[in-house]
């Protein structure tokens, strides 16, 4: 496998002196301008460090950023209809929901609204759909379709308006119009918005699910704080589930309650892995919003169809055509994907297995879990295999093929990190956020809103940066 590199954006190294100084101003940017997040190894709600991000932006090819840009209606188009296509959430997801606990609780509330009657019909998708560049055609290739608690629009946002400052800063005017136009956070913000008003009571409030502790505060706040910068009316309230469980409640006809406050719009920003609904009483709440009027981002099935074992379901033959009629569509979508196999007890599982224990470099294994952390890699992947190949447990899990990107040189800036910095070897992650609104029937709003990048250094597997993996960045296009 050869090692493809990209350019970087201005000639490097910088001039150390000019570096250093360089840095120390740039940090103070991004402070104050909210780029940070809460330590997590000296938490205080009263400090915020700035985040992890990249002196200078990575450069990324136009095509394939554009490509992205415009794949993004037809993704949300496509995720909608599987969200609500029954029978095949149940036929995708039967085996893994009877291994993994988290998916299978999961599933029992879908099915417990859907035997119930579901009150709100509508649902909120605030999306993001990740992509690295395969080397070997430096095309993007898909990574996943998230739909719930997806994060950086906020932080991501700023740090666009980050990478124009610095290349003034370094005088590299005629640079600037290489930075891709991003609004990510107003365009998320907005969709929370209209469903507000879709719910159509003014007095109604926006519930955000948080979780104990909040490290990623200022993409959280971000949005709360444009949202009120759009309409100072609108209330937004942070609850755990532990707090719905004492505080909330139906009333008569259905509405979610908190106290006396009626619920419009369920903003989710936890509750994606099982440390987050820890409880008997966390599942109340999670089910009680569920069974509420309240519009849901994501909705249960919007939630089961952001499943790993979903994005692999689709990446098999045929299984596009039930939902995008226009061929063209199905074919751009097949472009993005890359191999994705299941671990089913079939003979296409068994092939699988095989070529996972053959060649585990090639792959990545991938159980149903958010967040960052939770997949395997290279020679671990052959051990878990071996440990799970005659269990059920299997069918919990997805093989990936390993997608290898470019590699780019750049400056990583880092709290407690050295200055001047290294320069190092980095691969990127570019998202692309969407907004959806719509039912069973119809999509009533569907849009690409904006953009992030997320950049970590080339030997690490994983490259979220909540998690504490990546970098912000935002793309120069070439
Ligand atoms: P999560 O939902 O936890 O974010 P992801 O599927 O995005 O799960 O995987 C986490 C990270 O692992 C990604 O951000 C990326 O850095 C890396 N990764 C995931 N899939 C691949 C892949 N097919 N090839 C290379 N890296 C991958
Ligand atoms: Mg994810
Ligand atoms: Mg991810």
């Amino acid at each position: 496998m050869s090692v493809k590199r990209l350019p970087s954006c201005i000639p490097i190294p910088l001039d150390e002196k000019e570096l250093k100084e360089l840095v120390s101003k740039t940090k103070d940017w991004v402070v104050m301008h909210g780029i940070g997040i809460r330590s997590k190894t000296a938490f205080s709600e009263d400090s915020i460090n700035f985040a992890p991000y990249l002196l200078l932006p990575s450069t990324f090819p136009r095509k394939e950023f554009e490509r992205a840009v415009e794949i993004q209606t037809t993704l949300n188009e496509l995720m909608h209809r599987v969200a609500h296509n029954q029978e095949f959430l149940k036929e995708t997801l039967k085996d893994t929901i009877q291994v993994d606990e988290f998916t299978g609780s999961l599933y029992k509330i879908w099915e417990t609204v859907l035997n119930e009657g579901v009150t709100q019909k509508l649902s909120l998708g605030l999306v993001r759909s990740d992509y690295m560049l395969h080397s070997d055609t430096n095309k993007i290739k898909q990574v996943e379709y998230n739909t719930i608690s997806v994060s950086m629009a906020g932080v991501g946002n700023g740090i666009s308006l980050y990478n124009r400052f610095v290349l003034e800063e370094l005088e590299h005017f005629d640079k600037l119009q290489n930075l891709p136009e991003n609004n990510a956070l107003t365009g998320m913000t907005m969709g929370l918005l209209e469903a507000w008003k879709i719910y159509g009571d003014s007095k109604a409030a926006i519930l955000v699910i948080v979780e104990d502790v909040t490290y990623n505060i200022c993409d959280q706040r971000f949005h709360e704080f444009e949202l009120k910068r759009l309409n100072p009316r609108v209330k937004l309230m942070r609850k755990t589930l532990t707090d719905v469980h004492m505080e909330g409640s139906l009333s008569e006809n259905n509405e979610l309650m908190i106290g006396n406050t009626v619920v419009s719009v369920v903003y989710y920003r936890s509750a994606y892995t099982p440390e987050q609904i820890p409880t008997k009483k966390e599942w109340g709440s999670r089910l009680l919003i569920e069974r509420s009027q309240a519009i849901k981002c994501p909705s249960i099935q919007y939630h089961l169809a952001g499943t790993k074992k979903v994005q692999q379901a689709l990446a098999k033959p045929g299984a596009l055509e039930p939902f995008l009629s226009d061929p063209n569509k199905i074919a751009a979508v097949r472009d993005i994907f890359t191999g994705l196999f299941g671990l089913d007890f079939d003979e296409a599982g068994d092939q699988a297995i095989q070529m996972a224990l053959d060649d585990p470099e090639r792959f990545v294994l991938k159980p149903q879990r958010e967040g960052g952390g939770n997949n395997i890699y290279g020679s671990e992947i052959r051990d878990a295999i071996m440990q799970m190949k005659d269990t059920k447990e299997r069918t919990a899990w997805i093989l990936m093929e390993r997608i290898n990107p470019p590699i780019s040189t750049g400056y990583m800036i880092r709290p407690g990190g050295q200055n001047p910095p290294q320069l190092a070897e980095m691969i990127s992650e570019l998202g692309i956020f969407g907004v959806v609104i719509g039912d069973s029937q119809k999509i009533m709003v569907n849009r690409q809103v904006g953009h992030m990048l997320r950049t970590k250094v080339s030997t690490a597997d994983e490259g979220g940066v909540a998690a504490g993996y990546g970098a912000l960045d935002s793309p120069y296009l070439i």
